[in-house]
């Protein structure tokens, strides 16, 4: 079998035109304020793609650059006038922080109306609760990506690589509200490799280049890469050796182009969304 491939550039272009034409139409434009601080390269150039993305879409956006020094008392201060700002509907601080700053600290300041990344406790508990919840944009960007390959997922065996708060933990929130049965796989797991062999769908988000071999997969199985690895060549590479593996699956995402252009477009969802909600649909 020769996998479809899930486009997620083509996807993810085609919800921020839909954003846009919503934006439009809306007698207020939804606020993101994006805090990054200090100067870490990969950190600063997802800030600008996050920005980028929001301005082109409609939103005013704009991104607050603190120095490396702030203090985490200043940090919350910051964070303590953008809930009181009308005009910000999304507040999104990039991570990591620098070590002097308790992460953990800052994201539970965040209003969780106003959390468009959906990593305050509130969100994550209610998420892990099957309630509504805001949905952290990466595993939201899996979601609409297997929507996208037809899978059914109700009782669907789906195999989930990594716990992470950010990916896998809330992946595997959402495939099991959707009936999926669900098995979380990290470090301490014995014998991943058939674990995944049982599964009807595969979510790797481990952060190892081309762990999933091809072996790993069943036939027609359809495959979420998540994994960014920058390898010594300065080539991307994902958590999935991609050409072994699409030569099994019936549905797989590339590295890059797949999960990566999907995490953008559903933080402008989150921040619509969180909009809507605070000022009405429109
Ligand atoms: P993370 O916080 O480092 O978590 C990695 C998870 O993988 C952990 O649960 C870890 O297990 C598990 N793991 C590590 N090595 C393993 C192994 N050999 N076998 C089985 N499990 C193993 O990473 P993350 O933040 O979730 O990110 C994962 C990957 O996705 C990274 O490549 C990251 O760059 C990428 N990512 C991409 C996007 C995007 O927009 N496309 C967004 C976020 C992250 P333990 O819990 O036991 O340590």
């Amino acid at each position: 079998m020769t996998a479809r491939i899930l486009d997620g550039k083509a996807l993810a272009e085609r919800m921020r035109g839909d954003i846009a034409a919503k934006i439009a139409a809306l007698p207020y434009r939804p606020g993101l304020a994006v805090v990054i601080i200090g100067h870490d390269p990969a950190s600063e150039v997802y800030v600008r793609n996050k920005e980028r993305a929001a301005a082109a879409a409609g939103f005013a956006a704009r991104t607050l650059p603190l120095p490396e020094t702030t203090s985490e008392a200043a940090l919350l201060g910051l964070i303590a006038e953008l809930n009181a700002d009308p005009a910000t509907d999304g507040i999104l601080v990039q991570l990591p922080l620098p070590a002097h700053i308790r992460a953990q600290r800052v994201i539970e300041a965040i209003d969780p109306a106003k959390d468009v990344d959906g990593f305050h406790p509130l969100n994550a508990g209610h998420l892990a609760l099957g309630l509504p919840a805001i949905v952290p944009c990466t595993p939201r960007g899996v979601m609409r990506l297997l929507a996208e390959a037809g899978a059914p997922l109700a009782g669907a065996r789906a195999a989930v690589l990594g716990r992470s708060a950010i990916v896998g933990r809330p992946v595997a929130a959402l495939l099991t509200a959707a009936d999926a049965t669900v098995t979380l796989l990290h470090s301490r797991s014995r014998d991943i490799a058939a674990e995944c062999r049982r599964a009807e769908i595969v979510i790797a988000a481990v952060g190892r280049a081309e762990m999933v071999r091809g072996d790993w997969i069943a036939e027609g199985a359809v495959v979420i890469d998540v994994g960014i690895n920058r390898g010594a060549d300065g080539k991307l590479r994902g958590d999935v050796a991609f050409a072994e593996c699409a030569a099994r699956a019936g549905a797989i995402t590339k590295v890059p182009g797949g999960v990566g252009p999907m995490t953008i477009a559903c933080l402008l969802e989150n921040t619509l969304e969180a909009a809507q909600r605070r000022r009405g649909p429109g």
